[in-house]
């Protein structure tokens, strides 16, 4: 598919935002914060079902990267940094949204997000206070005596432990340029108006990869991850038609970039991010060479000269990604007159992978045993015994189960069981020894 194309598309119509929060607060997927105490806005806890599909996400993400030719080495950084890191990178004076107030009900808004000639949606008075700059960073003290404590601040983005660090991996890791650093990990940004669910959050995971390579071959490799990033999102069984390439006009670049395109994703509420394909040059690491005082620049043996390799970032949400997984799983059939709500998510993205269901406790003793050797093995699996079987295979449709193992009369003499595809649901009569094979068929992706 052309991935620059469709813009005409219709969003999942099953779905609203509504009903995706619900759903995540009902089956455990996604907690408000603290909601005891009445929550905090742009933040929440993953709850079992979300934690699981988190780390299936994570996993995906890594396994894209090692199925390259070329090597991808990981860090994990610090969440603190000192002010001069972040007044090197460029955060401290550009990392900031315009904010303006009402003046009558004091609402806070981003002032790029509503019409300033229009009266305040929150009220209906139009008086406006005049807009200024608000630095999305979380400022903290490091140390314990007053006076003495420096000012640090929790990173926005993980990419700058990736830069400050890139000599010590470069040195360390027996890498040759091109080679990318990746990273996985949390970031803060004190978000003027957090909304639409996990969209946008004020404590988040990203996952960064920062691809060093020679300044002549940077332009290709910013195609190359622009086809490799979207071709991830296809492969992990995002709908094609809702995705799109977005490239960023000039006038709309970051100071840092040479070039950026958005893979956007068409949720509910219109085309949004979803992930950033960034050609940074060398900015980042000159910035910090020129802060430092420290040398970050490599040898070329073949040219006989150093030089400062050019950076082609790629940079996802973990949230966001999840939440778009979930908008585009999202159906609603109609079945038997009833309507089934279903997560038609990719196996390997599904929290729970098979759900082992005994008919009744008679089965439980067989069913259990291979419930135990399929969890010892580290897949994610479920025993749920208890219900009727239609009640149970829809709870398990909700969360995006693909397969439903049911243990039956027969099985107890005949070593099969039925299989229930999610999708389809088709049954099929299958021995007990093959079920992991069909489990590992539906669980292997290619990236490729
Ligand atoms: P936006 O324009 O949506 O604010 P951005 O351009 O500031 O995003 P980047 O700094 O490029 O975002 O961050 C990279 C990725 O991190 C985004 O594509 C998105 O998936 C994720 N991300 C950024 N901000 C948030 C947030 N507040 N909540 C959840 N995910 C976020």
């Amino acid at each position: 598919m052309d991935a620059q194309s469709p813009n005409s598309f219709e969003p999942n119509k099953y779905v609203s935002l509504e009903k995706l929060v619900s759903l995540c607060k009902r089956r455990g997927f996604i907690f408000q914060s603290a909601e005891i105490y009445g929550g905090v806005n742009g933040l929440y806890d993953s709850g079992p079902l979300g934690t699981l599909m988190k780390q299936h996400i994570r996993k995906l993400w890594g396994q894209a990267l090692q199925q390259l030719e070329q090597e991808v080495v990981l860090l994990d950084g610090s969440l603190i940094g000192p002010e001069a890191m972040w007044k090197a990178s460029g955060h401290i004076s550009n990392f900031h949204d315009p904010m303006v107030d009402c003046l009558v009900c004091k609402h806070r808004f981003r002032a790029d997000d509503i019409d300033l000639t229009r009266p305040c949606t929150h009220c209906g008075n139009k008086q406006w206070t005049e807009v200024r700059n608000f630095n999305l960073m979380f400022t903290t003290q490091v140390g314990a005596n007053t006076g003495q404590s420096t000012t640090a601040y929790l990173r926005p983005e993980t990419a700058q432990a990736i830069f400050v660090n890139f000599k010590n991996v470069f040195s360390t890791a027996r890498v040759k340029i091109p080679f990318g650093i990746a990273q996985q990990g949390k970031a803060f940004r004190n978000e003027i108006t957090p909304k639409q669910f996990l969209f946008r959050m004020r404590e988040f995971e990203q996952m960064e990869l920062e691809w060093f390579c020679k300044p002549t071959e940077s332009a290709y490799f910013y195609d190359f991850w622009r086809k490799k990033r979207m071709d991830f999102m296809y492969h992990i069984g995002i709908t094609p038609e809702r995705l799109r390439m977005r490239e960023h006009s000039p006038d709309e670049l970051s100071h840092y970039s040479r070039g950026t395109s958005d893979i956007e994703y068409h949720f509910v509420f219109g085309w949004k991010e979803l992930e950033g394909i960034a050609h940074r040059g060398d900015f980042d690491l000159t910035q910090h060479m020129q802060h430092s005082g420290k040398d970050l620049k490599v040898y070329d043996e073949e040219a006989k000269e150093s030089y400062t390799p050019h950076v082609v970032e790629c940079s996802v949400g973990l949230d966001r990604l999840f939440l778009t997984l979930l908008f585009d799983a999202y159906y609603e059939d109609e079945v038997e007159g009833e309507t089934r709500t279903v997560l038609r998510l990719h196996p390997a993205v599904a929290p729970i992978t098979a759900a082992i269901l005994p008919l009744t406790k008679k089965q439980h003793d067989k069913a259990h045993i291979l419930y135990k050797k399929l969890k010892f093995a580290h897949y994610s699996v479920e025993y749920d015994l208890s219900g009727s079987i239609g009640k149970r295979y829809r709870r398990q449709d909700e969360i995006g189960t693909p397969f439903c193992i049911t243990f039956d009369f027969d099985s107890e003499t005949d070593d099969s069981v039925t299989i229930r595809h999610r999708d389809s649901m088709k049954q099929e009569r299958i021995k007990i020894d093959d079920i992991q094979k069909t489990i590992d068929a539906a669980l292997s992706v290619s990236f490729s």
